[in-house]
């Protein structure tokens, strides 16, 4: 018996950049054919067209289209809901950019819509394909830290919020809304079976006044291990993406998994040579000596970001379960949402019984 799939017809609405990215990732993947894009800028309906890409004149007519059978919506944040609901009510499935739109009470209408036509809703939490996520999942799996106690998880740059609509509180704007939707989301899915018991957050106006520049927050799981998460757009200075550290060793992992792992080897030899300072000196902050550690390289990881669309194709056709499943979607809204409270009232704020 055959087990070839259909072929998908797909179609972008918001041709900008990552309209595009989408563009490059569905033209390598087989039985997936883009029809078609929309975008309210002529400029970009041109650059559409130039890629050998046929713009619909309008969204309305892209709905319209019978041969549509998946609407990839990279619009500004504000638009994903009410452009996600039209969508599904035309009867198409959707595949919405991150953020899923900018509320908890927003996405519960756009699950609603969902549930009651029957149509596929998922979001494009592809950062769950990066390879330093894949190997930061794959080095607590293997257990080469001994139990973990602290997770660190920072994106870093200096060049501010994109002068855009990402500056724009009615657009969606901020760094909560735009990396920390990703790197929460990784956080969730590296504990899948972990509750988030409480959240401590601040955040950062560093440049701007009506939006996030950045955040910072601890997360506390209920096995006690606590998620560091930071974003930040003034920092001159970076940190890996990724710190782990267990009982008997610690990971180092950043962008393209370049990184470490140290372990310990002899706990009972515990010498060190004392660190001097101008002013004192400290043994119990001194480093191990290099014959009671050993230094590992981090695992190799392999990812493939078509396999988001794959699975995407694959759910539609009852083949698999969505990868990214709106509970999944809406704890992260409300952890953000938990975050913004914790940072508003300067105060731990209760997650999850
Ligand atoms: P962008 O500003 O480059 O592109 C947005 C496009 O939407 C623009 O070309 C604009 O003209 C168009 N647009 C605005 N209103 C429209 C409408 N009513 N109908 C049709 N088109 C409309 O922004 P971007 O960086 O491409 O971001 C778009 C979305 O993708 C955002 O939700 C953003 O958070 C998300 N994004 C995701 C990732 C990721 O890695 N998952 C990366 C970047 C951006």
């Amino acid at each position: 018996m055959s087990t070839k799939k259909r072929q998908f017809n797909i179609a972008i609405c918001g041709f900008g950049g990552m309209g595009n990215w989408h563009r490059e990732t569905i033209e390598r993947i087989e039985d997936l054919h883009l029809v078609g894009s929309f975008d309210i800028r002529e400029e970009r309906q041109a650059f559409a067209r130039e890629h050998g890409v046929e713009p619909y004149p309008s969204y309305e007519a892209m709905l319209a289209d019978p041969k549509v059978d998946i609407v990839t919506l990279a619009v500004p944040n504000d638009l994903h809901r009410p452009m996600a609901i039209a969508a599904l009510r035309a009867g198409k499935n959707v595949v919405c950019e991150k953020p899923v739109t900018l509320s908890s009470i927003d996405l519960q209408q756009m699950i609603d819509v969902a549930d009651a036509t029957g149509m596929l809703l998922t979001v494009h939490q592809n950062r769950r394909w990066d390879e330093d996520f894949v190997c930061a999942r794959k080095v607590i799996a293997a257990r080469t830290l001994g139990p973990v106690f602290r997770v660190e998880s920072a994106v870093l740059g200096c060049r501010g919020i994109p002068g855009d609509w990402r500056q724009e509180p009615e657009h969606g704007g901020g760094m909560i809304l735009d990396w920390g939707v990703h790197l929460l989301d990784q956080i969730c899915q590296m504990f899948p079976k972990r509750k988030i018991r409480t959240v401590y957050a601040t955040v950062d106006h560093v440049t701007n006044e009506l939006v996030d520049d950045g955040f910072y927050t601890d997360l506390t799981l209920d096995n006690g291990v606590v998620a560091h998460v930071e974003v930040g757009t003034s920092h001159f200075i970076g940190k890996p993406r990724w710190k782990i550290f267990g009982r008997d060793g610690s990971a180092e992992i950043d962008w393209g998994c370049r990184g470490r792992i140290v372990c310990v080897t002899d706990r009972s030899r515990n010498d060190a040579v004392p660190i001097r300072t101008a002013a004192g000196l400290t043994k119990t902050m001194a480093p191990r000596t290099d014959d009671t550690i050993k230094e590992l390289p981090l695992p190799a990881v392999h990812s493939d970001i078509r396999d988001y669309y794959r699975n995407v194709m694959d759910a539609i056709d009852g083949l698999a379960e969505i990868e990214v499943k709106l509970p999944q979607v809406m704890r992260v809204m409300k952890l953000m949402e938990a975050i913004r409270r914790s940072a508003e009232e300067r105060r731990i704020v209760p997650f999850e019984d």
